[in-house]
């Protein structure tokens, strides 16, 4: 025992003097204190300490007022230290501490070990006294102290205790609405630098996004105008038209990884697994990197090993998109050289896969970057020295995304200064029983050589077909139009879906197909395929709409239609796709 304890200890009048002048120090220097913690440590420190008990423990209430939890402590087990590594946790009600809690009442216990409420830690201290800390009546903490001895406190030392839990209440009470103050003011802090983060990210992704569209737009628009009036050799004039479809192209890939990035974030990426003919499938990329490639005077090298497999099952739209990106990229960050893809087959651990292999010569990626680059809007590159190499951080993100959508693996390599390789494997998938429209017509043509043949001739698949198209807008209206007029329909065009309804109601055997746009002023696309069927008109209706989430199919064929096709509109397989529905419908309604 210390020697203030022996002289408290042996009561008295010296006692009560000593009493006095701790509490009046104590009081003195709880006056300069504002922070809980620097309250807590000054009661278990200056005034126990000084006091000469073996141990006191200040817990506070927690804000839901179903625990306490130590804050400050001083004894044996905490000689002097101000901190708490592993603070004790009471629930309200457990304990001779907890109960103190509850009750709002002191405990004190002079043999605990005939108290079941008692904890029991390394050994037993036979003496608890547990005195509430209660601001306008309320618990606010509990003030412990235990001794080894039995009938160790005395009366003195209940007061004693029960007066410096009362000096205190205020001052802790006063501190801990100003902590929990500060700990709003810290998270309105967070949430507030949180949305700056995002709306700072989303000005980016729109200024990154506008810039994306922007140049192609420019080379469509431009490129058009020139068209329009007539100017330029007849070489140069296929070489703008060329340009035209690439940028438009290009422009689509953007906005397909805009739309695949929103479906990855809601986790609704859906696969249509396909019989891809691994040769056609490289050769229709082609077309689609050339031109890109030639206007940056680089190489590009599409090689189909003699060891890859003739067919791959997996999803087309997929493997096309995610390759396309990379071959993109491939050209994007090349300034001279080549551009290479190579189509093999690898098989590991008895697994066999498709192996896509894109190497490229260009300005590389360092290998701090590499970890990097999956991920969504990230540019790796300084923007002041490739400020004209657009892009939106979204494309590698994909990529990833569709890779392990796909159970299929990604490796990048790459050196600063000398090119980047990107390997992707992609196993063999199971052939899905239903088919999207559009992968029918892909794997038709995989499949089908009569059907490829037609495809490039679409000039008489639709002859004699009579088809009713329904779109507000005028442009478009016109380009289906001609498509479909090019493929030998005859064609009439309204405008939105009560038309459509006025024009096939008086002889509901003059259409054979109805295609339409979904969003439409009057009557929509929805309610024209409910209605159409409503009225009995069982033939096709075809949605064509810009809406191409996969919610979207879903809600246009519950509303009747019997297909559904997103814009942009190809050339090439609108017309096909069409005369296999017409087709498949007549066939339906011979069959018995
Ligand atoms: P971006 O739209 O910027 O091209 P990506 O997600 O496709 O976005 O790629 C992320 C970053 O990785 C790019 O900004 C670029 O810095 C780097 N990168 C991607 N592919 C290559 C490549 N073939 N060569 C060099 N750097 C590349």
């Amino acid at each position: 025992m210390t020697e203030a304890s022996k002289d408290t200890k042996g009561g008295g009048a010296i006692a009560r003097h000593r009493y006095l002048e701790v509490l009046h120090q104590f009081t003195m220097s709880q006056a300069s204190l504002t922070a809980v913690d620097d309250i807590c440590w000054n009661i278990a420190k200056t005034a126990i300490g000084d006091l000469g008990f073996v141990d006191c423990v200040v817990y506070l209430l927690n804000d839901e007022g179903s625990a306490l939890t130590q804050r400050a402590a001083h004894g044996d087990k905490n000689p002097g230290d101000r901190q708490i590594l592993d603070p004790i946790v009471i629930p309200v009600g457990e304990g001779i501490v907890g109960s103190v809690a509850k009750s709002g009442q002191l405990q004190l216990v002079n043999d605990t070990r005939y108290d079941p409420r008692y904890i029991l830690d390394d050994n037993f201290r036979c003496s608890e006294l547990a005195v509430p800390i209660l601001h306008d009546g309320r618990v606010v903490g509990v003030l412990d102290s235990e001794h080894p001895e039995p009938h160790f406190f005395s009366e003195e030392d209940v007061a004693l205790f029960t007066t410096i839990a009362s000096l205190a209440s205020t001052r802790l009470d006063t501190a801990l609405a100003l902590e929990r103050l500060e700990a709003q003011a810290i998270e309105l802090e967070e949430a507030r630098s949180a949305a700056e983060a995002a709306s700072h990210a989303k000005s980016q992704f729109i200024a990154s996004i506008s810039h994306d569209m922007r140049t192609p737009l420019t080379a469509i628009i431009g490129y058009s105008h020139l068209l329009e009036e007539g100017s330029g050799s007849s070489e140069q004039r296929d070489k703008w038209q060329r340009a035209v479809i690439s940028n438009a192209q290009y422009m689509n890939g953007v906005i397909g990884n805009i739309l695949d990035m929103a479906a990855i974030e809601r986790g609704q990426l859906s696969l249509t697994m396909d019989r891809i003919e691994v040769k056609a499938w490289v050769a229709s990329l082609e077309p689609l990197i050339e031109q890109r490639a030639e206007q940056k005077g680089l190489s590009v090298l599409f090689i189909v090993d003699s060891k890859a497999p003739i067919f791959w099952v997996s999803d087309r739209a997929k493997l096309s998109e995610l390759t396309m990106n990379l071959l993109i990229n491939a050209i994007k960050y090349t300034m001279q050289g080549h551009v290479k893809i190579e189509v093999s087959k690898e098989a590991i651990n008895s697994t066999e896969y498709l192996k896509i292999l894109i190497s490229d010569s260009g300005i590389g990626i360092s290998s701090e970057s590499l970890s990097a680059i999956f991920e969504p809007f990230v540019r790796v590159h300084d923007l002041k020295h490739y400020s004209k190499v657009e892009g939106t951080g979204l494309g590698l993100t994909v990529v990833k995304s569709f890779t392990e959508a796909l159970q299929g693996k990604i490796h990048v390599e790459s050196e600063v200064g000398k090119g980047t390789c990107v390997e992707v494997l992609i196993p063999s998938g199971e052939r899905n029983v239903r088919l999207d429209n559009s992968s029918q017509i892909a794997s038709a043509k995989a499949t089908d050589p009569h059907l490829a043949q037609v495809e490039t001739d679409t000039g008489c698949l639709l002859e004699a077909r009579s088809i009713l198209v329904c779109e507000d807008s005028q442009t478009v209206a016109m380009l289906i139009q001609a498509i479909l007029e090019r493929a030998g329909a005859r064609v009439t065009v309204v405008e939105n879906g009560a038309l459509a309804i006025a024009a096939i109601a008086p002889d509901t055997d003059h259409f054979d197909a109805v295609v339409t746009d979904i969003q439409m002023p009057i009557i929509d696309g929805y309610e024209l395929a409910n209605q159409l069927r409503q009225l009995g008109w069982a033939k096709p209706i075809i949605a064509l709409t810009a809406l191409a989430a996969p919610e979207d199919k879903a809600r246009c064929l519950a509303a009747g239609c019997s297909d559904y096709l997103t814009k942009p509109i190809d050339p090439a397989d609108f017309p096909t796709a069409l005369a296999n529905a017409i087709r498949s419908h007549s066939q339906e309604a011979v069959m018995p």
